[in-house]
Order: structure tokens, then sequence, then C-alpha cells
């Protein structure tokens, strides 16, 4: 039997259904604050992740799925395809993509500021664990074009009522500031000499982070690492004098909104494009504390991929993550539809032609069609929970009228074969 790839899911039925939900629910909020939808491909050329992401990044450096079609397999097999220059990548998020579109399509010269939204499938080729897929998807805003601090408060706004609404519980808001290529230049190297008698002993990646960029040491995962760096230096109380007032202004902003916060100085963006705010949104409704959304501001990526100089601020949501957190929507499951069946072949013919009347006239309705006797069809139905059941034999052929069971109640009646579509608009 062939099974679906590791770190994939089926998403069934009942899963859908919650992801209507999540998604119709992210698109009003997006209404109420003025984003509109952006779709790109599933996959960009590699150079846009790798200028964009950073080449240093890990998802860059382990977990994109690259993608060599067909035509350029034998090519790529005997040497003389450069998979750097002409490769493509199944997009492992989804800023990049939007802000190479924002460029290509010459957004930046409407009236400012752009606010887009995105929803879709990411790829990254990672362990796969409790919630973490390798395609997964992602909730994202982008609000392009203005370096004000209420932008990055909005858009933390927009992710905060999304987790109110969604009614999930322990939720945190945690906020710090990058800086930017100014403040961040000194402060790199005040942690270089902060780190420079403990790198040999912390793990391979962070030995090359040193040289690269130490900033992602702090972000290491690997718990011994994190103890020995103790007590390192940080970048919030060594920010420049524009930086230090952006992020100010952002708190400012975040109480005019009602929104409680924690400063965080251990929120590192792994990415190289952040500048100022970074933010995370954390919940423990998973058990362990975790992120649920997290973003900040990019001003430095428009410009990175050949734009004009744009700040923008966004955030990312992981959907898988929100459908765990989420507490039960699930409501008391109500009644619906109307279950049609035919005892004979004859009556099926003038069952099947009300049922195209029933959708019509946008009743939900559904065809018995695995011949199951009408006890039994009665006992599916009440099951699936139909809200009626309407039978049609040869006795009610006959008499001209169809039987119609109203499956709340427990009771049937009798209507006229013709009448049955007002009596059901009734
Ligand atoms: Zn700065
Ligand atoms: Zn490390």
């Amino acid at each position: 039997m062939i099974q679906k790839p590791k770190g994939t899911r089926d998403m069934l039925p009942e899963t859908c259904e919650k992801i209507r939900i999540l998604e119709n629910l992210f698109i009003e909020l997006c209404g109420l604050y003025g984003f509109r939808e952006i779709r790109f491909p599933m996959f960009e050329k590699t150079s846009l992740f790798e200028r964009s992401v950073g080449e240093s990044s890990d998802i860059v450096r382990k977990e994109m799925f690259r993608v060599i079609s067909g035509a350029n397999l034998d090519k790529y097999c005997r040497g003389g395809y450069d998979i750097q220059k002409e490769g493509l990548t199944l997009r492992p998020e989804g800023t990049a993509p939007t802000i190479r579109s924002f460029i290509e399509n010459k957004l930046y010269a409407d009236a400012q500021p752009t606010k887009l939204f995105y929803m879709g499938s990411n790829f990254r080729n990672e362990r796969p664990q409790a919630g973490r897929f390798r395609e997964f998807t992602q909730f994202g805003i982008e609000f392009i074009g203005s370096e004000d601090a209420y932008c990055d408060a909005e858009v933390i706004g927009l992710a905060m009522d999304m987790m109110e609404r969604l009614d999930i519980d322990d939720k945190e808001l945690r906020i710090n500031s990058v800086g930017c290529p100014s403040c961040r230049k000194a402060y790199h190297e005040l942690l270089r000499g902060f780190l420079a008698d403990k790198v040999q002993y912390l793990c391979h990646d962070c030995q090359d982070r040193y040289d690269i960029n130490p900033l992602r040491i702090l972000d290491c995962k690997i718990e011994a690492d994190q103890q020995r760096i103790k007590g390192h230096p940080v970048l919030l109380d060594h920010l420049c004098d524009d930086c230090a007032q952006h992020f100010e202004s952002l708190k400012e902003n975040l109480s005019a909104m009602e929104l409680d916060y924690i400063v965080d100085t251990g929120i590192v963006r792994g990415l190289d494009y952040y500048t100022k705010t970074a933010f995370e949104i954390v919940s423990s409704s998973l058990g362990s504390q975790s992120t649920i959304c997290g973003g900040g501001r990019y001003d430095g990526l428009v410009e990175e991929l050949d734009g004009p100089p744009t700040p923008s601020v966004g955030f990312g949501m992981g959907m898988d993550r929100l459908l765990m957190a989420m507490n039960d929507l699930d409501e008391k499951e109500e009644r619906k539809g109307i279950f049609l069946l035919a005892l004979g072949v004859e009556q099926k013919s003038a069952l099947v032609n009300l049922a195209v009347k029933l959708r019509r006239e946008g009743h939900y309705c559904e065809v018995e069609v695995m011949q199951r006797s009408l006890r039994a069809s009665m006992k599916y139905a009440n099951k699936q929970l139909f809200k009626a059941v309407l039978v049609y034999g040869e006795s009610e052929k006959e008499k001209g009228v169809i039987l119609y069971r109203d499956m709340e109640k427990g009771e049937q009646i009798e209507v006229e074969f013709d009448r049955i579509l007002e009596v059901l608009s009734e």
C-alpha cells in the first residue's frame, strides 16, 4: 500500500471544516483592517530565498525542497545544471514571494501603504514532530510602505484578534527590538567579544554562526549552548536612537490598543532581513508553551530584492498550530438536510428529479444509493443527522403523495407530491 510521504498529512472532511472556519475568520479580520489577498506561485527561483531568508539560515542550508524538473534531471546528473543559479524551490515561507510580487508588479507605484494577506502551503524539510509538518499551512499579512510604529501594533493587533476570536487560552504577546544594521553592527562586535572564549564549547552550527551572524547563536535550540551563553549582552540595551524611539512608540501604540505585552530580549528572529520590532505570540494550549504567531519589521527586504527602499512589517501564523490550540469549536451538531428514499425503480427517477429542484431552491439533500430498506434508511438518516426524510414508494405514487418524516420530532405526514417544494420552503 502506498502511504503519504513522511511529514505530510491528509486533511479529512472534519478537519477541512475547521480549517474553513479559520480561513473565513482570518479573511474577515483582514477585511476589518483593510488587508487584501495576494496569491503567488507554489515554487519560486531558489535565489529569491537565498537573498531574502539568507544563505546562512537553517531554512536555506538544510530545509528547502529544491525542485528539478524531469527535463533538467539528465543535465543535473551529468553535472551541467547549476542548481544554485537555475534551480527552483518549493516556497518555505510567504514574505519573500509577497515582496517579490510587490516589486515585480510595481505595486510601490500605487498610493501607499500596501496591505496584503496570504494563506497557503509552505514546505520545509524539517524533522517531523507533533504540530510540525513538511508541508504546512501559513496565514500571513504584510503591511508595506510605512515605518510608523502604529503599523507594527496593527499587525500585532490583528494576530491578537484572531487568537481572541478563537478563544485561545494563556496567550502571551512578547515583543523585542532587533535593531537596525547600524546598531546591530556595533552589537555584533560586543557579542563576539563576550562569546570569544566560549565559542569553542558551542555546537558546530553556533561555531559557524559566530563568524556569519553571532545573533543567531542566541536562537540556538541546544540547551547546553543556552547555558553557556547566559548573561550575554542584549541588543535592546544597545539600540541606536532611531530604533529606541521606534520601540517606545510601539509600546505606546500597543497600550492605546489595550494589548498587554512582555518585553522578551530572547526573541531573535532567525531571518536576516528583520529590523526593529520582533514579536511572538505564545500559548500553552498545546501542553508546552509554543509559538503560534511570529513576525516583525523588515525594513531592508524590499531594497535587498532590488525594489525601492520600502519599510514593512508583517507576521506569519501557523495554521496547524492554531488548529491544535483551538478550543473545541464543535458546537452542538445540528440536524440539517433532506434524505431522499425511493422504493422501487420507477419511483427513483421522480425522486431524482425532485432532488434537482430542491437543490435549485437551495436545500441540501442526498439520495439513497446503497439499496437500504426503509428501516435501515431511517436508521442511517438519523445517525447522519438529517433533518428530514422523504419516502416515495409505490403506494405513495398511487395516492399522489410523498411521505415526509421530521427526524427531530419523529413525526411523519403525507404531503401532496406536487406541493412538497412549497411545504419544505416554509
Ligand atoms: Zn538602530
Ligand atoms: Zn548551538
